[in-house]
């Protein structure tokens, strides 16, 4: 069943003011990706980093200001790194909000992009504006992630998926929202007009049928690992590989079964980012599935910026996550080198 309006009974303003966001955060992306595939500049920590991040980052922080002003937020960017890199950065980014806000003073453009340094009160937003940078740069995959988060809990948490289609949805426009509310199930709609539809993961208990999503990055995961998850749990499908969270939003759908985030060998102190998280756990949880880090202790979001006391993420359709912890645990995979 297709609803027009927006499936909510609780936090109404909040799941509005996301939807709202996440819709001109997706569009402004598409339009950069479609318009200006400038370079990438590196941050200090070599990832890479574009005019989209920046500018979706100031849409919504200043967006945010607006409608919830004194709110924290936390999210991935801020200006400093802008400055630091190319000179010809920083003015398209100024370019870009200024077609969604126009007359924006420059210093507070800047301003809105660092409202994502606020801290981790008892309740804060967690904003990664563009989630799968690398899969944007490859034009594939990536997604606008936005979170409310209460007492290290996430509340309520969406994706603006421009490149995942929600079910039914005509070729000319395959970008959804996937939107969830805690106890009120999570909710998919298009990217331009409302037509809601419920989400739920699948029923599939076999291990040797689990589809596994991992990232697309070899980088960001250990493969090696991978492979004999693969042999343990004895699936027959090969893992699909898929930057971003929108993996969390094909687990809700009901297209995969598992998801890892492993450690990469070469980053064994790697903690996840509340931003790479948040948006996409409760997206699966609420539709019926499970989310835990490797070693199966829930996801703890009262800790600002990472996940210090996670290891890992492990998301499923709930039915299977037991195997999976268990297959984790025998290979040693749930542990800190
Ligand atoms: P994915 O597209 O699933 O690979 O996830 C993308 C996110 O992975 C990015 O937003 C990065 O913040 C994050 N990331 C960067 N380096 C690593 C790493 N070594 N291990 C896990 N995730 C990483
Ligand atoms: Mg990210």
């Amino acid at each position: 069943m297709m609803r027009k309006k927006l499936p909510f009974a609780s936090h109404i303003n909040r799941a509005q003011f996301v939807l709202q966001a996440l819709r001109a955060g997706a569009r402004l992306a598409r339009t950069v990706q479609q318009e200006h595939l400038g370079p990438a500049a590196a941050k200090s920590d070599r990832s890479p980093v574009t005019v989209a991040d920046y500018a979706v980052q100031a849409v919504v922080g200043g967006m945010l200001e607006a409608s919830f002003p004194g709110e924290q937020l936390i999210a991935e960017e801020d200006s400093q790194a802008l400055h630091a890199g190319p000179p010809a950065m920083a003015s398209m980014v100024a370019e870009y909000v200024l077609r969604y806000l126009p007359a924006a003073p420059l210093e507070e453009i800047w301003r809105w992009i660092d409202l994502g340094r606020g801290s981790a009160e008892q309740a804060y937003w967690v904003l990664d504006p563009v989630d799968g940078t690398k899969g944007f740069l490859r034009d594939d995959h990536y997604v606008v992630a936005l979170a409310w988060i209460e007492a290290g809990q996430v509340v309520l948490g969406g994706l603006g998926c421009p490149r995942l289609a929600a079910p039914g949805a005509s070729a000319e426009s395959p970008g959804s929202v996937v939107l969830a509310v805690r106890g009120e199930g999570a909710w998919i709609t298009g990217l331009e007009a409302d037509a809601w539809q419920r989400l739920s993961v699948s029923q599939e208990v076999r291990p040797q049928k689990a589809r596994l999503l991992r990232s697309f990055e070899a980088g960001h995961t250990d493969e090696g690992l991978m492979d004999e998850l693969v042999r343990r749990l004895g699936c027959e499908a090969p893992p699909v590989r898929m930057d971003s969270q929108a993996k969390y939003a094909r687990l809700a759908l009901g297209e995969g079964e598992l998801l890892f985030r492993l450690l990469s060998p070469t980053r064994t102190d790697y903690c996840e980012k509340a931003w790479d998280q948040a948006a996409g756990s409760i997206v699966v949880e609420e539709a019926g599935g499970r989310v835990s880090d490797l070693r199966g202790e829930p996801l703890d979001f009262g800790r600002g910026r990472e996940l210090t006391a996670n290891v890992g993420v492990l998301a499923s359709n709930g039915r299977l996550h037991a195997a999976a912890l268990r297959a984790l645990d025998a290979l040693g995979a749930n542990r800190r080198p």
